[in-house]
């Protein structure tokens, strides 16, 4: 009876083992699933709403017999924006996808870093002087680290493009560069709008903006800090933000200055 007993014990234990990986993996499954899901509609959605502007602009021209031509050149105007839109959208999602697809294959070198920085932040210059906001670049130390160049511009890039993009007229914007012997720092901060605490678990999600209304006005497609947070992730390094409403924001990112691949 008692070797039955712990036989029966046992079966039934590795069963419910069993059924519980069983279950787990359902339920992961299903999360994934979801998300694609989700994934697929957002995009359907983001994608159908400059089309939906650009098909009211259209037919408000057509139904008129006599189209003022001030009128027209507006109407026309505002369809080339949404026409800007609709590409922004579709661009950022292919690097997004291509990115889902090379997450194996880095393309790694020795990079240094303070000058990809400096190098960033010439490019963007013109951008932030249209708003007279000043940019300065800290560099601690000279930092030289294994990274893929173009993946880690574009995380980067991102960050300062939105320091300038959600920032007032006249603001700043502060990038520094440091290391210690294992990883380099990459801060960004900002005297911009900030984000609401709520928000913040959030911002790196796709699609997700904190005032869907006011970020149209500015222009973005909600895709920028998911693009930073994949190439982050692919350099095994780590991405944070601290924001204050009204204050600004400050993003830290913080990658192996030697790239281990599984
Ligand atoms: P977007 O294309 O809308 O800029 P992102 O993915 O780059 O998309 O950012 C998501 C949202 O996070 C933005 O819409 C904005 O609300 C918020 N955000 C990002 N960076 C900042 C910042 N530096 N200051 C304030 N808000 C920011």
């Amino acid at each position: 009876g008692y070797v039955v007993e712990v036989l029966h014990e046992n079966t039934f234990t590795e069963t419910k083992n069993i059924s519980d990986a069983f279950n787990k993996m359902l339920g992961r499954m299903k999360v994934l699933d979801d998300s694609r899901e989700e994934f697929v509609s957002n995009v359907s959605h983001e994608l159908k709403t400059p089309l939906a502007s650009m098909k009211v602009l259209a037919d408000s021209l057509v139904t008129q017999d006599q189209v003022p031509i001030e009128l027209y050149q507006e109407f026309m105007g505002d369809i080339a924006k949404e026409i800007d839109r609709e590409n922004d959208i579709i661009n950022d999602l292919l690097t997004l996808v291509k990115m889902d697809k090379t997450a194996q294959n880095l393309n790694i070198s020795q990079v240094n870093v303070n000058d990809l920085l400096e190098l960033i932040l010439k490019r963007l210059r013109p951008i932030a002087e249209k708003k007279q906001i000043e940019i300065v670049l800290e560099s601690f130390r000279p930092v030289t680290a294994e990274i893929d160049e173009v993946k880690m511009t574009l995380a980067i890039s991102n960050l300062v493009e939105n320091a300038i993009k959600y920032n007032h007229d006249e603001g700043w914007v502060h990038v520094s560069l440091n290391a210690d012997h294992k990883y380099f720092y990459v801060k960004v901060s900002d005297s911009g709008i900030g984000i609401p605490k709520e928000d913040q678990d959030h911002i790196f999600e796709r699609f997700y903006r904190v005032d869907k209304s006011h970020s149209r006005e500015i222009g973005g497609t909600g895709l920028g800090l998911a693009i930073t947070r994949n190439a982050v992730i692919m350099h095994r390094g780590s991405i944070k933000v601290y924001s204050e409403p009204e204050e600004g924001t400050t993003f830290t990112v913080r990658i192996p200055l030697i790239y281990v691949s599984t």
